[in-house]
């Protein structure tokens, strides 16, 4: 199966996650995170998205390109840098060096933090890619479905209610963490 950013994304977020994903059960998602995370995508972009391009590579579409600078821009409405971030564009510098591209450099906004993280792909990184783009495989092709994480972030996971539909409520403490 072709892995993709999201991927790659969620195996970093969470491995059930991932596995339902891959198997196309989708969950409607309407919550404000997704709405908010939209908002600043396009207002922080409105005006900047002459100078990129969208490129679609081997089944993941990269939103902004910059074509000239080889520059891979992503704007997060996270207000932490999390590691599911940095190893979708990771992965996008690695796909892009599968088709040859090399030399692309990577941005990630985070306008809620105000801070921007550059990135550039490293025999490090590109050791990585390989390995979770196996894992993601791994993860994908098992027969059973990974455990639900208990964690904060799914309460605005769009599997939030698929996962916890008749458990008792999420531990507090964990909750908290
Ligand atoms: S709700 Fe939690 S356990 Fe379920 S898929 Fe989302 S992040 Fe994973």
């Amino acid at each position: 199966m072709t892995i993709t950013g999201t991927h790659i994304a969620y195996l970093h977020t969470c491995k059930r996650k991932l596995w339902l994903f891959a198997r196309y059960i989708r969950m409607e998602h309407d919550s404000e995170t997704v709405h908010q995370g939209k908002l600043i995508g396009e207002h922080s972009y409105a005006r900047r998205s002459e100078k990129y391009t969208e490129l679609e590579v081997a089944g993941s579409k990269i939103d902004f390109y910059d074509v000239g600078n080889k520059v891979v821009h992503e704007v997060k409405k996270s207000n932490k840098v999390e590691r599911a971030h940095i190893a979708q564009v990771l992965f996008y510098l690695w796909l892009l060096e599968q088709e040859g591209i090399d030399g692309v450099t990577a941005r990630i906004e985070y306008p809620k933090l105000k801070e921007t993280r550059e990135l550039e792909m490293t025999a490090e990184s590109r050791q990585n890619v390989t390995s979770w783009v196996s894992e993601a495989r791994n993860v994908i092709q098992a027969e059973n479905c990974p455990p639900v994480i208990n964690k904060p972030i799914c309460r605005s996971c769009s599997y939030f209610e698929f996962c916890y539909a008749g458990e008792p409520e999420m531990d507090s403490e964990e909750s908290a963490s």
